[in-house]
């Protein structure tokens, strides 16, 4: 393989890397593999180790609840907002009250959770881990009541359909299987007899189309239709190590997969191209999360730095590389300071005083001047 980092001009990703950046918080020191919005887009909840961390974005502070034994796994959120599921490497669940930042704690496995997906209405819970075996608990009790067996190596990741007609699994031996509600296999995909997922999906997505995005251990992600059990489209190649996560931006039309080199890959959801590497971080990155209004997406690792960037900014860098260039030599008239994009408008805000520009007058202005 190519040195992926290398086809893209330095200066272009150090660019990324100081003007798509809307936020930065040192919220510990250990490292995280959780990362999720919550519903409302006001605060980011991840993990320092085993403490559950919650950000508050409009505040700019953070608070640690201790909740877990052992590395927190993963997290998801009801649609509410109100429920939010925590599992962990000590086999055990727990189930906050979000408002109020309590929780209650249930042991569910003698071994390691590694992935969660919750429904909608915030009463079910699906999880893997290394039992080897999908867990359906009901959140009221913490009592299973799905038990779906078959996979034979320890499963990473679990996500569930948009309709919630559907549940998917994968395991370390890059097994696939597609599962009802009720822990009934409708279908499994063994790589090594039909090659069609390669390599040991590590995070599972649900798009808007119905299909699932993987993130891909050895390589970089697919999207896989769950109707068909084909895969339609591949992200091959861009990172120099494992691959940890894959997001889906929608309305930008791209794909982010986040890898341990500490790169992120920018790719075009519909041709599959890799459009930009940047390196949001010196060693890991553990873990992606897409802001509500996909506006932000967010980015962890390693030493509890938690990033948020701007995607208009992202994905211009990766489509339009020249327009960033010229957003980066443009300074405020009245400051002097460098401009970046303004939240959801298609303006320019200083960094510094809060002077405002508008983004087409000025690339016009540009292109008249040569
Ligand atoms: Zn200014």
């Amino acid at each position: 393989m190519a040195t992926p980092l290398s086809r893209f001009p330095l200066p272009l990703r150090r660019l990324v890397e100081a003007r798509a950046k809307r936020f930065e918080l040192q919220v510990g020191v250990s490292y995280t593999h959780a990362l999720a919005f919550h519903p409302s887009g006001r605060w980011l909840v991840t993990a320092d180790g085993s403490a559950l961390v919650v950000i508050d974005l409009v505040e700019n502070r953070f608070e640690r609840l201790q909740s877990h034994q052992e590395t927190l796994s993963s997290l998801a959120f009801d649609r509410t907002g109100e429920r939010l599921v925590s599992v962990g490497w000590d086999g055990a669940m727990c189930v906050w009250d979000f408002p109020a930042r309590t929780f209650l704690r249930f042991s569910i496995s003698g071994d390691r959770i590694h992935s969660v997906a919750l429904t909608a209405d915030g009463k079910t819970a699906y999880m893997v881990g290394h039992e080897a075996v999908l867990i359906g608990v009901d959140i009221q009790s913490g009592r299973r009541i799905v038990e779906g067996t078959g996979h034979r190596l320890y499963c990473s990741a679990v996500g569930l359909s948009r309709d919630e007609s559907l549940v998917i699994s994968s395991d370390s031996a890059g097994h696939v299987r597609i599962w009802n509600r009720d822990g009934k296999c409708l279908h499994m995909v063994d790589h090594a007899k039909t090659r069609i997922i390669p390599y040991w999906p590590i995070s599972i997505r649900f798009l808007e189309s119905g299909n699932a995005l993987f993130g891909c251990r050895m390589y970089a992600g697919a999207v896989f239709n769950p109707t068909t059990h084909e895969v339609e489209r591949r992200f091959e190649g861009g990172h120099l190590k494992s691959v940890s996560d894959a997001v889906a931006l929608e309305r930008a039309g791209l794909v982010l997969t986040s890898s341990e080199d500490g790169s992120v890959g920018v790719w075009d959801s519909t041709s599959g191209a890799l459009l930009l590497v940047f390196k949001p971080e010196e060693k890991w990155v553990y873990a992606l999360a897409v802001s509500p209004d996909q506006a932000t997406f967010a980015t962890a690792g390693f030493g509890g730095l938690v990033r948020v960037w701007d995607v208009k900014t992202v994905a211009m860098a990766a489509r339009e590389p020249d327009k960033l260039a010229l957003i980066a030599k443009s300074k405020c008239e009245a400051c002097g300071a460098g401009l970046m994009f303004v939240e959801d408008a298609d303006q320019l805000g200083c960094t510094k005083c809060g002077g405002m520009y508008d983004f087409a007058s000025m690339t016009k202005k540009r292109k008249k001047h040569g």
